[in-house]
């Protein structure tokens, strides 16, 4: 899927973020670090805390966002 569609598919930032976390975690999200599946989203970034070892996990790392200067629809 290209950027463009994916933006088109994907338009809100809520979206944009769901659709990324569903490609990185399809079965649900895994902290990297702990292994814990809680976790929470905080405001404005496309990141997500882990809630037992509060480490930040990017939504975009490894992506086909990190490779652009595409900003996600975020503000
Ligand atoms: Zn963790």
């Amino acid at each position: 899927m290209s950027l463009p569609t994916f933006l088109e598919r994907y338009g809100t930032e809520a979206q944009c973020r769901d659709a990324l976390r569903q490609m990185r975690w399809p079965g649900g999200f895994r902290c990297p670090h702990c292994g814990h599946a809680g976790y929470c989203q905080l405001r404005g970034h496309p990141v997500l805390q882990c809630n037992r070892c509060k480490r930040q996990v990017s939504l975009t790392a490894g992506t086909l966002f990190a490779r652009t200067h595409l900003p996600l629809r975020i503000g």
